[in-house]
């Protein structure tokens, strides 16, 4: 694996590749690598050629200056991480090479940018959300971008970025990967004391309980998102926000007729924490509750795989890939059921 730190040593190392025809994949990432980020690699790496990572702590989508300055920031381990699940250039700009002095551009996508996320975040967040996807697209020019479902916000704004910009990139979206417990992996789950860890659990427990209401038939929003609130109690967590929406446009439902997402963030202390499930009615298949088949989300974000829970159980991505020898393959829990 090569460390690159400039976009000219980045094109250098990526244009003979694509001159020759090979597939590049890019996993666009702030670092503090974990097994969701490992998810996205080892999907890029079934689906392509080449696959680049960046590692930037993007300034522009902070709007805590806190957040950004206590983000985990580990580059030896996560180049370690990276070369082990067979990552072959690793992209680390400086804040300087991606901002230079007279940066004066923003790429906004409206609409969809403007609930949820953005609304908590301010507009600025998706903003450099998006002015740094766009930036990274340019760079790199992969044929397929990655991303992860944990960010079903981020993954509607960039969908829409794309499309109307006719930026020439697939994205494939990962789904949510999850400790045994249902909480998502995320880098800020390191900066959680044991209490709040514990709290944690208060994002997945709403997303079950959702989840369980409308296998059982529940359609109302209302009523789900209820019982949603209500599971988050014994945790003493409050969301922040609690939406069901529809998947693509965000739109929020009333109703649960076809496949919705389940969105909720919540502070836990002074880390704020996002997550979201799929829900769908419980006879969508033409099947009632409770006929066997796909496990209902709520099940899913309970029990995983005891292949997952093994190599989740195990808090230290890089100890298991040692232990393994060999780039990591893992399954992602999925809440689509
Ligand atoms: P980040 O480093 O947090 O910006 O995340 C980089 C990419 O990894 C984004 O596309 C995230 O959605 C994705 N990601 C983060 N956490 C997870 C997770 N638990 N499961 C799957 N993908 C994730």
């Amino acid at each position: 694996m090569r460390t690159v730190r400039t976009v000219g040593e980045l094109r250098a190392a990526l244009d003979p590749d694509r001159r020759a025809g090979l597939t590049i994949g890019l996993v666009p990432t702030m670092g503090a690598l974990h097994e969701g980020h490992l998810a996205l690699i080892g999907r890029a790496r079934e689906q392509c050629d080449r696959v680049v990572v960046s590692l930037f702590v993007n300034p522009a989508q902070f709007d805590e200056r806190s957040d950004l300055e206590r983000y985990p920031r580990q580059e030896e381990r996560d180049a370690h991480l990276a070369a082990g699940a067979g990552v072959d250039v690793l992209f680390a700009p400086s804040v300087e090479e991606v901002y230079p002095p007279g940066f004066a551009t923003a790429v906004q996508v409206f609409g969809v940018s403007e609930q949820m996320e953005g609304v908590a975040r301010g507009a600025e967040h998706f903003r450099g959300v998006t002015t740094i996807v766009t930036k990274l697209l340019c760079m790199a020019m992969p044929d397929i971008a990655y991303f992860g479902q944990k960010d079903a916000q981020q993954v509607v704004v960039v969908r829409r970025l794309v499309e109307d910009l006719n930026l020439p990139v697939r994205i494939e979206v990962v789904a949510t990967v999850r400790e045994p417990d249902g909480l998502a992996l995320s880098s800020r789950n390191a900066l959680l004391d044991p209490g709040g860890r514990a709290r944690a659990l208060a994002l997945p427990a709403a997303l079950s309980a959702a989840g369980e209401r409308a296998a059982a038939g529940e359609r109302s929003t209302a009523a789900l998102l209820t019982a949603a609130r209500e599971a988050m109690g014994p945790f003493r967590v409050e969301p922040e926000y609690l939406a069901l929406v529809e998947p693509d446009t965000l739109q929020p439902l009333d109703t649960l007729t076809g496949e919705a997402l389940m969105m909720v963030a919540a502070q836990i202390g002074d880390i704020r924490l996002i997550d979201n499930a799929l829900l769908g009615p419980a006879n969508s298949t033409g099947q009632p509750p409770t006929t066997a088949g796909s496990p209902s989300p709520a099940a899913i974000l309970r029990s995983p795989s005891p292949a997952n829970h093994h190599r989740l159980a195990s808090r230290d991505p890089l100890d298991e890939q040692r232990s393994r020898g060999r780039p990591a393959e893992r399954e992602a829990i999925t809440c689509r059921g």
